[in-house]
């Protein structure tokens, strides 16, 4: 589903919401602030990120954030194919939108993270896929290693 890639003129958290609403999920204010930090956001972030982010504003309307209904949610999400998510490091996981989602490497002595496309992993993917007949899906982990300042 492309809704995240989203239409100009359509708000793409309502579109979302409408979706979710039209599978029989449930639409509550906790999940329209989720999606709408999800939206505004550059990069990918952590579930307890998101629940810090719209703790307030939630708190504000006299409502409470949990993460499992945070987790929940995102899991919702990932199903529809709105979000995904990959781990940075010992079970770190972060979320992306679907549309831009990308591969990670990760500096396991200072633990920059680096975004990369996915075509610099194509002749890597085309190789192992030919000679094992495994197809590897560079999104899920991160590729641990070291930055340039740390490699020296
Ligand atoms: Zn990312
Ligand atoms: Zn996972
Ligand atoms: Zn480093």
């Amino acid at each position: 589903m492309s809704i995240a890639r989203a239409t100009a003129e359509a708000d793409p958290v309502e579109l979302v919401l409408a979706e979710l609403r039209r599978r029989g999920g449930r639409v509550t204010t906790t999940r329209r602030l989720v999606l709408r930090a999800l939206f505004e956001r550059s990069g990918h972030c952590t579930a307890p990120e998101l629940a810090e982010e719209v703790g307030q504003q939630v708190r504000s309307q006299g409502l409470d954030v949990h993460m499992s209904t945070i987790y929940r949610f995102l899991d919702e999400l990932e199903e529809l194919g709105v979000v995904s998510h990959s781990h940075l490091g010992h079970g770190r996981a972060v979320y992306d939108l679907s549309p831009v989602a990308h591969s990670h490497l990760v500096c396991e002595m200072c633990g920059a993270v680096t975004e990369s496309p996915d075509e610099l992993f194509a002749s890597f993917a085309s190789s192992v896929k030919a000679r094992y007949g495994f197809s590897i899906d560079p999104h899920h982990f991160a590729m641990a290693g070291r930055c340039r300042n740390c490699a020296g």
